[in-house]
């Protein structure tokens, strides 16, 4: 509005006064209307509103009052409205701001001043539309505004509030936080945090970036605050002005982004490096405070297979299976369960693979560790159902205790790791405090590693031989080679030994085919001195899975030129059950190129019967740990008949190991064993010495003979 254009409507039935308002507001540059009654007044309002209007009291049709009480009720409530009354008429006075005008002029009027007095109304006027635009102005930038915005004093009381319609943390319906404190409205983290906030403002001025959460139905929030203080007068406490962000997106946003670094999908442990780190932060604090905790290193047994037979989808339930069950097992309420004992609580990731770590804190001895190791191992035991299968894992466990095994995450690790190693090396399904003698251990078998890579090029090995005897001749039947390793500067060593190694490390392969070639050649040098025994040959599972087993035994007995007849070849049962489906076309494509086969070591293994009938086997071996109960012990008697019958049954020799006495051949003769060797014969001998027994075997045979 331009104050020299501004329009004003004057209302009185006095033409004189009429003449003189008109002529008195013109000198001002106004714009004036006239109205000689109320109802015309009324009337040229609506029909074009007017900036100001001025109205005497006593007119006809409608007097002043009403017509000011009309326009409160219908024109901008702003609009200034400016009453004529008489000098001595308070009522009047009192009447017109009852209805509603602004200001009132006495009569009768000084019209050098009523100029003046229009122009201070108007300017005042103007300064209301003015404040009026910047309240909607800012309330519309407040709308605009996604975040609470309040106002609150030094004591943290709420004095205004903003907040959008969709905001969580929004007060219910009908109450007000107006005049309370943060602390009455919001739960005691939260308002410790908004405090902490104001402190920070009262000192600095501003404070940003303080973070609360606060619970909601529909799930938890994040507010981030920004708060400023605001200037306020010498002397008086001061006011803040709070901005409070929902910042749950982003907080969600933050937690996936870590989920991903640090947690394992599949099973939603923590993963490798996060363990790592809660591994050095627990190094840290017990250090200071001088405690002891446990890094356990489970590895679940079998695993392999399961991902193999069942495919991996079946493999991944399978470990959350064990996650879960790892968990449940480690961090157990059940009152005997150390981490209640004891306060502490412990802290399960995920490594990779089936391998899993659990730290296990405050932990009084080694012996606490032991107990949660007892009770994971138990918990992992029972059976789960997978694609309809009942499938049981078993699981190992090695154990590192900080300080003694280590002070840093790496070497508690490692060690953990080496204990794992040695319960995996000694069967499994078992559980292993960490010693130091593992590392002696571990560095012991690199160096028969590094020897034995070396001991077939410098010919360190060589046969020896063990005779069987025909029960039914007497006479040695066949002859059995036996490995042995001439490591430089240590004894003779024995199979047990160092083919476990070699099967690891793949050497058993190349030194397999060499006991093959020699054993081979040196039969058929007996042969060809007249005395035409078999030899036996022993082979490990790995050369039983080989695919070149078979060439490479023609190619023995081509290049010594031994029928193959007088080939036997021993397995395992653990080196023929392990591969079911290969297993019978692979004996079978031997049996067909005329080797022998025998089942050595019987009884020590799956020794199932149904199962034995499918293999192609000439020959079955009885363990020695059932001869050495012969003649007294009941149940090795009941075994070994067990085993005749069966193998009788079968159409199958029996071949009873490590007989040592007389008695032993005696009973073993009269049960109708077929074949007979051990020391009561002969303890394994060179090549040449065999030669000698063969010789003198022979003799006695052709004495014996009618
Ligand atoms: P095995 O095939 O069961 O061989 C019999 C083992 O029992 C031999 O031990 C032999 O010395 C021992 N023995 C024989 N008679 C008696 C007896 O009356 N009393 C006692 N106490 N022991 C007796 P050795 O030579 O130490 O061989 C151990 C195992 O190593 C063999 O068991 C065989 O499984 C394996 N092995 C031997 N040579 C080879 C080889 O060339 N290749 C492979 N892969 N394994 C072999
Ligand atoms: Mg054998
Ligand atoms: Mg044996």
């Amino acid at each position: 509005m331009n104050a020299t254009t501004a329009r004003i409507l004057v209302a009185d039935d006095d033409p004189t006064a009429q003449l003189l308002f008109r002529s008195a507001l013109k000198i001002f540059g106004y714009e004036v209307s006239v109205a000689a009654d109320g109802a015309d007044a009324l009337r040229q309002f609506r029909s074009n509103p007017f900036d100001m209007v001025v109205l005497d009291i006593d007119m006809p049709v409608l007097n002043g009052h009403q017509v000011c009480a009309a326009l409160r009720s219908e024109a901008d409530p702003l609009l200034p409205i400016l009453m004529a009354t008489g000098m001595d008429d308070i009522k009047s006075v009192e009447d017109s701001y009852r209805e509603g005008a602004t200001d009132f002029i006495s009569k009768p009027m000084n019209w050098a001043l009523i100029g003046h007095r229009v122009k201070n109304l108007l300017r005042g006027h103007k300064t209301m539309l003015d404040l009026r635009a910047a309240v909607a102005h800012n309330a519309a930038i407040l709308q605009a505004i996604p975040d609470a915005l309040f106002e609150i004093d030094g004591d943290g009381r709420f004095l205004n509030y903003h907040e959008p319609n969709l905001h969580l943390s929004k007060e219910p319906a009908g109450e007000t936080r107006i005049g309370k404190t943060m602390a009455e409205v919001l739960p005691p983290a939260a308002a410790q945090v908004c405090m902490a906030a104001l402190r920070e403002a009262e000192r600095f001025g501003a404070s940003t970036g303080k973070q609360f959460e606060l619970q909601s139905s529909t799930g938890n929030c994040w507010f981030e605050l920004s708060v400023a203080r605001k200037s306020t007068e010498t002397g008086q406490q001061p006011h803040f002005v709070v901005l409070s962000r929902d910042i749950s997106k982003r907080k969600q946003a933050e937690h996936k982004i870590q989920q991903l670094a640090f947690f394992d999908s599949l099973t939603g442990l923590p993963n490798r490096p996060s363990f790592l780190k809660r591994t050095e932060r627990e190094i840290k604090r017990a250090r200071r405070s001088g405690q002891q905790f446990a890094l356990l290193f489970a590895d679940l047994d079998g695993f392999k297979n399961i991902n193999d037979t069942l495919g991996h989808a079946a493999g991944d339930k399978a470990l959350q299976w064990a996650a879960e069950r790892l968990s449940e097992a480690v961090r157990s309420n059940d009152p005997i369960a150390i981490a209640d004992e004891s306060g502490g609580h412990a802290e399960m990731a995920r490594m990779g693979g089936d391998e899993f770590t659990a730290l296990i804190l405050n932990i009084a001895s080694a012996q606490d560790a032991l107990r949660v190791a007892q009770r994971i191992r138990e918990v992992m035991r029972k059976p789960f159902v997978l694609g309809g299968l009942e499938v049981a894992l078993s699981v190992s466990i090695g154990i590192a205790i900080y300080p003694q095994d280590g002070d840093t995450a790496a070497t508690l690790l490692k060690n953990a790791d080496t204990a794992l190693y040695h319960v995996k090396q000694s069967g499994r399904d078992n559980f292993r405090l960490y010693d130091t003698v593992f590392t002696t251990f571990a560095r012991q078998r690199l160096e028969l590693e590094a020897d034995l890579r070396q001991a077939l090029e410098r010919a360190e090995f060589s046969l020896v031989y063990q005779p069987q005897i025909d029960v039914a001749s007497g006479r040695i039947q066949s002859v059995e080679a036996l490995l042995r390793w001439h490591r430089p500067g240590r004894e003779l060593m024995k199979p047990s030994e160092f083919v476990p190694v070699a099967e690891e490390c793949g050497l058993i392969l190349p030194i397999g085919r060499w006991v093959l070639a020699m054993a081979c050649a040196d039969a058929m040098q007996w042969q060809s001195e007249g005395y035409p025994v078999r030899i036996a040959v022993n082979l490990s599972a790995t050369q039983f899975k080989d695919p070149e087993l078979l060439p490479s035994v023609l190619e023995a007995l081509a290049n010594s030129g031994l029928p193959a007849e007088r080939l036997e070849l021993e397995f395992t049962e653990s080196a023929v059950i392990e591969n079911t489906a290969g297993t019978v076309s692979a004996l079978q494509a031997l049996r067909e190129s005329g080797v022998q086969l025998a089942l050595d070591d019987f009884g020590t293994g799956y020794s199932s019967l149904s199962y034995l009938k499918r293999l192609p086997l000439n020959n079955i071996k009885i363990d020695r740990s059932f001869i050495s109960g012969l003649p007294d012990d009941v149940e090795s008697c009941a075994i070994v008949h067990a085993i005749l019958a069966m193998a009788g049954s079968l159409k199958m020799h029996v071949t009873a190991e490590g007989v040592e006495t007389s008695a032993q051949a005696e009973l073993l003769k009269n049960m109708a064993c077929d074949q007979l060797q051990g020391y009561y014969f002969s303890k394994p001998v060179t090549a040449a010495e065999m030669t000698e027994l063969l010789k003198r075997n022979g003799a006695a045979a052709e004495q014996a003979a009618p």
